[in-house]
């Protein structure tokens, strides 16, 4: 095993640092949180031209349109795009982390012409409409129902915690086509364009005060049969595909920017005198080695998704402790900021000793409460971990 870089990995590594540093000063500033519209057009046009450099889609297959890099290259890729600070992928994160990968694994040859370059390219976004008022944990509970008449599938029914809904072109939907009673066996994946008659968006705000989720209604809204993915009643396989990539690979690069958080906590907690007490010390030591930890297992998920096609199962260790170690972070962050973290603004000028601000803090730890509970809760991760991965009894 050479456990070092090769010549073409510098290269890579190299050439992307300089592409980096040439462009991201010429974005345009990062639009108000709330502003939706804005939002997706910054998103998608730093899609865009990582698009027209040959960055797009780094870990898509090539003949999805993606870049096809090695897992090693997919890493890199992230290292410094973190290292950069270059924006996320924003409003893309369906269409780019899991229902593209889903359609470039399961989708036949007209659907991966169709829907994977227009994701690629930044022109259209994507949501999930999996969860529903009455399945989310339970999710093969749904019961929006879907209707064969000729070509379409005619689509009542309701979703809910639907992120990004109000800006996006497509989602990606689990409905019913088979009798309630079938629970797994009767569910089917379809790609519904979101300008469709009948279909409304309510908009639900969340304690971070932003509507990046709502409820959408569905009252006899046609979906051509053309943008079924696999078979009619066969839905359950292909989501087990999607939230595989949700919830193994989808969320890689947060673990770099986690420890990143971690070295300013560290640096704030030596600057506010905290680096005194042991328990401190203790805490941010342990966070430090569950996040190296974390991204081993994130580069054990990207190796296995190169090999496999898929990152498998064992993406909900990921996510459970992603989240979980996420949330002591933010926890820390808010020991860390004491009254300051009663504030949503910031209360101090940037002084030039650190770049961490309250509202950062209050905003991660805000955010991270969501965590445990978004892709599945903490506790179905490890219901799967007992039963599927480690073969305990129900
Ligand atoms: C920020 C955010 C964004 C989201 N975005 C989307 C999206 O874009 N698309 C989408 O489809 N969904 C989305 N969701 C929804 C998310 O998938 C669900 O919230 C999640 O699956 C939990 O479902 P629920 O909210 O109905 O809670 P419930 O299923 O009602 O669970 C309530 C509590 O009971 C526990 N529980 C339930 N069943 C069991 C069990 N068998 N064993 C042990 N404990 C159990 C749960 O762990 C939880 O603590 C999002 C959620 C959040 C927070």
């Amino acid at each position: 095993m050479d456990l070092r870089y090769s010549k073409s990995e510098e290269e890579f590594r190299a050439e992307l640092r300089a592409w980096l540093a040439d462009v991201l000063p010429k974005l345009p500033p990062r639009p108000d949180m709330t502003d939706w519209r804005a939002r997706r057009a910054f998103d998608t046009t730093w899609q865009r031209m990582l698009y027209d450099a040959g960055y797009a889609g780094i870990d898509w297959p090539t003949d999805g349109g993606g870049r096809g890099a090695s897992p090693v290259e997919q890493l890199i890729y992230l290292e410094e795009l973190e290292r950069a600070h270059a924006p996320y992928v924003g409003v893309n994160f369906v269409g780019l982390l899991h229902a593209g990968p889903t359609i470039a694994f399961e989708g036949d040859p007209d659907q991966r012409a169709r829907f994977l370059p227009p994701i690629l390219r930044g022109d259209e976004v994507w949501c999930q409409g999996f969860s529903e008022p009455g399945a989310g944990s339970d999710l093969a509970a749904l019961r929006t129902k879907a209707v064969r008449d000729g070509d379409e599938y005619v689509v009542t029914g309701s979703k809910i915690w639907t992120s990004h809904a109000e800006v996006a072109d497509f989602c990606e939907l689990l409905v019913r086509t088979g009798p309630e009673g079938e629970r797994h066996r009767g569910i089917t994946w379809l790609a519904m364009e979101m300008d469709r008659p009948g279909i409304e968006f309510r908009p639900l705000q969340t304690i971070a005060g932003s509507t990046e989720f709502g409820q959408l209604f569905l009252d006899q809204v046609r979906v051509p049969v053309a943008n079924r993915v696999g078979d009619e009643n066969d839905g359950w396989r292909v989501a087990m595909v999607t939230l595989s990539f949700e919830r193994g690979t989808a969320f890689v690069g947060e673990v770099l920017q986690s420890m990143e958080l971690l070295s300013s906590l560290r640096a704030l907690a030596r600057r506010s005198g905290a680096w005194d007490e042991a328990e401190t010390r203790h805490r941010v030591g342990r966070l430090g080695a569950e996040l190296d930890a974390l991204w081993a297992l994130a580069r054990r998920n990207v190796s296995s998704a190169a090999r496999t096609g898929v990152p498998g199962i064992g993406g909900s260790v990921y996510k459970l402790a992603l989240s979980e170690a996420r949330q002591q972070l933010a926890d820390l962050g808010m020991d860390l900021a004491g009254g300051a973290g009663l504030s949503w603004d910031d209360l101090d000028a940037r002084d030039g000793s650190g770049p961490l601000m309250n509202r950062e803090l209050v905003s991660t730890w805000v955010h991270s409460l969501s965590r445990t509970i978004a892709a599945g809760t903490s506790q179905i991760q490890r219901n799967i971990i007992a039963e599927r991965i480690l073969g305990m009894p129900k």
